[in-house]
């Protein structure tokens, strides 16, 4: 994913796209380097979710333990 060359034209209308372009300025159709970055931003927003689901069962858990 590092080495990935870098997007030099719009995938849809082959405008030149500027260096580190997330959007094609003639279309708006994303660069790889946008899509790339939406599937990070995902893939983080998921992990945290389950992070969050995880600490509310682990308190509730804890929470139901200490009752007699
Ligand atoms: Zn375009």
């Amino acid at each position: 994913m590092a080495t990935a060359i870098e997007q030099t034209n719009c995938d849809r209308c082959e405008t030149p796209l500027e260096k580190g372009a997330a959007y094609c300025e003639n279309c708006g159709e994303r660069t790889h380097r946008a899509r790339r970055l939406v599937r990070l931003a995902v893939r983080v927003e998921i992990l945290l979710i389950l992070i969050v689901i995880l600490l509310i069962f682990g308190f509730t858990w804890v929470f139901l333990q200490q009752k007699p």
